[in-house]
């Protein structure tokens, strides 16, 4: 412990020298100059570590954020545990700036990436696959066959090493496991497992980066292998912390669908006529499974709106409870005839063994669904291609208190405790952040806000078009479309709308189309229209090496984690505010459960939400210090509605500019001072 404290009381001193002016960081890259905001999180993160306990940061775009937690965790010498919400920061983190930081501090650390197990071959499905004549397209097949030829030579079974696999290929379920069929330690490929070797690696790691979603599956079921190494880990860094309320909540519930059911059907013809034939009814069987999942389906609506329906009663909200009884029971009957037929040949191979506590498994669900919900959770169907039964708690504070908190404060008095970051550009609208650490149960948390460093009046503009339709007009996004089109056509492209439907996105796509057919220097994008990598690239691209310009109409995907640094983007225009559904189960049950405890459902949650979702959105426009541009929201309610000052003072301070001609002409001076960013 001696050395422990000395090296802890030299952490803060550590982690200023880096920081400053002539320090490593300084000599590391040309580009670094010291800021204040990164110097100030950077001194905070080193004080905690040395504390202990939890501490949560609101970190400004700009600021330098990741080398702000980077450098003193890594300093500190202790096994880190890192979770972002995205792939791509997590592979940002993996390959670039993790590496580029253990080289320059020359630090002898062991780094690890662990991923969820559907990025992981699993060698015995693929071998499965092989013996099975199955009944696949020409391009599952073509996938199937890189993917064999692969196998053969990789190391890590990572299946994002396979060239030219596209992520959406149906062969990757036929390759990879699920929790549900993984067979685990009776597997006979269980020595050379690429899933148990990247978990064993991560173990014997001194820093792993992991997801918000592995996080909680294992939180929620022990699966991966990370509550492990959560005991372990000194120092547990969230970033994109404002999305892992709803990751948690997302996992930590309760479901039910038939494409589970499908799933189970699917593998259990494989296993049985392969390995017992004939030692039941293998065929009849899974008909009369997918027989009971299909009448389930078709028992409900279509669809409807938002995807979800209520479920306060016997039967979510529009279902009749009988017939809803009829199709529930139905697939009760098909599970337990199957598990009888399993049961009877569990001896002959790992496989049944596991589909038989599958099959009873999903019949222990379909009883629990039987009964009325868990106090303080919520229930609703899920409906979108599928069906799926969820029961979800409202949010992840008991959990976070009761499984990751509380064993800290029991742990020995002498040992240093345990330290948790939480970051992220957005977390609330006031000091005290109460949106992010009220749900996830960090009331007592040390809060900091660190202020963008970007001159934000200097270089970006803000417009709410005063004398336009209100949102609930049909006209609306035919209005938002010209709007577009005039700013695309002022900037030569350079344009993004970000809507709050996917109706919207579609009126707004086809106006956009209709304006730019004869106009061949500008391309119009729509979400959708292409992979979304490939769309944004495209964006990114811009009018660089005599491409036209873009203007592009995007949703829900693109209001965060699209970077657009540069002159590609120097129009926002966002159509609405986006506030939650009320009419969603799970915000309704929020909102229930906030005014019975004395809050206003309005301005405690829906407002925050919409707010920080467009603090995301606007986000967008400007990522560096030479970026210039403007974000324009056609909404009116927020010059005419009591809460819209409250919206505009969480926003970055861009200078306002109230009649819609005088902004064009500002947004196109600004624009044209703009300088290259190198
Ligand atoms: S242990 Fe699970 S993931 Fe690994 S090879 Fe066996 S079935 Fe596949």
């Amino acid at each position: 412990m001696t050395s422990l404290h000395s090296a802890e009381k030299n952490l803060s001193h550590r982690v200023a020298d880096t920081f400053a002016e002539g320090g490593l960081l300084s000599r590391l890259a040309n580009s670094f100059h010291v800021r204040d905001g990164q110097v100030e999180m950077a001194m905070a993160v080193s004080d905690q570590i040395e504390k202990g306990g939890a501490l949560v940061v609101e970190a400004g775009t700009g600021v330098g954020k990741t080398y702000a937690y980077l450098v003193p965790s890594l300093l500190c010498g202790e096994r880190i545990l890192i979770s972002t919400a995205t792939k791509a920061l997590q592979d940002q983190l993996f390959k670039r700036d993790i590496p580029t930081l253990v080289n320059a501090l020359g630090l002898p650390i062991r780094l690890a990436l662990l991923k969820g197990r559907s990025n992981y071959l699993c060698t015995h499905r693929l071998r499965q696959s092989q013996t099975q004549a199955l009944n696949l397209d020409r391009w599952v097949r073509m996938d199937m066959v890189k993917i064999q030829i692969w196998a053969q030579q990789t190391l890590t079974g990572d299946l994002s090493e396979v060239d030219g696999l596209n992520e959406q290929s149906k062969a990757i379920e036929w390759v990879t496991s699920t929790r549900d069929n993984c067979l685990g330690s009776i597997c006979p490929d269980f020595r050379t497992c690429h899933v148990v070797e990247a978990r064993r690696k991560a173990l014997s790691s001194d820093v792993v980066v992991i997801n918000h979603h592995l996080f909680f599956a294992d939180i929620a079921v022990r699966e991966s292998g990370v509550a492990e190494f959560l005991p372990a880990s000194r120092v547990v860094v969230f970033d994109e912390a404002h999305q892992l309320n709803e990751t948690g909540v997302a996992f930590l519930g309760k479901s039910l669908s038939n494409a589970q059911l499908m799933d189970l059907r699917r593998d259990t013809l494989v296993a049985g006529l392969q390995m017992a034939r004939g030692m039941a009814d293998w065929n009849g069987l899974c008909i009369a499974l997918e027989k009971s999942a299909r009448d389930w389906r078709l028992a409900m609506p279509k669809q409807v709106p938002g995807g979800r329906l209520g479920w306060e009663d016997s039967a979510p909200e529009g279902c009749h409870p009988e017939v809803w009884q009829q199709v529930m029971s139905d697939v009760a009957v098909a599970l337990s005839n199957l598990a009888t037929a399993l049961d009877s040949v569990s001896e002959i191979a790992p496989d049944f063994l596991r589909l038989n506590e599958r099959t009873h498994q999903l019949g222990q669900r379909v009883a629990q669904f039987f009964q009325p919900a868990a106090d303080s959770s919520v229930r609703w169907l899920e409906i979108n291609g599928q069906v799926k039964c969820v029961e979800s708690p409202l949010d992840i504070a008991e959990v976070i208190q009761s499984k990751l908190m509380t064993p800290l404060e029991a742990q020995n008095e002498a040992q240093v405790s345990k330290t948790w970051i939480f970051t992220s550009a957005t977390l609330g609208d006031e000091p005290t952040l109460k949106w992010f650490t009220q749900p996830v149960g960090l009331a007592d948390a040390r809060i900091l806000r660190v202020e963008s460093p970007f001159d934000y009046p200097a270089q970006s503009l803000l417009h709410v078009p005063s004398d336009f339709p209100k949102p609930l007009d049909p006209r609306h996004s035919m209005e938002v479309a010209f709007l577009a089109a005039t700013g695309a056509r002022l900037l030569g492209g350079r344009t993004l709308i970000l809507t709050t439907s996917l109706r919207a996105m579609t009126v707004i796509g086809e106006q956009l189309i209709k304006a730019f057919t004869d106009d061949p220097s500008i391309d119009v994008l729509i979400q959708g229209q292409w992979p979304k990598r490939r769309l944004m690239e495209r964006f990114r691209q811009g009018d660089r090496e005599g491409l036209p310009g873009c203007v592009m109409v995007a949703s829900a995907s693109f209001w965060e984690g699209f970077d657009v640094p540069g002159e590609s983007l120097q129009l926002l225009i966002i159509d609405k505010l986006p506030f939650p559904a009320p009419s969603d189960p799970l915000v309704k049950a929020r909102s229930k459960n906030l005014e019975s405890n004395g809050g206003n459902a309005f301005n405690d949650h829906a407002l925050p939400e919409a707010i920080v979702t467009l603090k995301q959105g606007a986000g967008r426009l400007i990522r560096n210090e030479a970026d210039r541009g403007g974000v324009l929201i056609a909404d009116t309610r927020m010059r005419s509605a009591s809460y819209g000052e409250r919206i505009f003072s969480a926003l970055p301070n861009m200078r306002r500019i109230d009649q819609t001609d005088l902004f064009w002409n500002e947004l196109s001076k600004i624009t044209r001072v703009s300088t290259k960013v190198s």
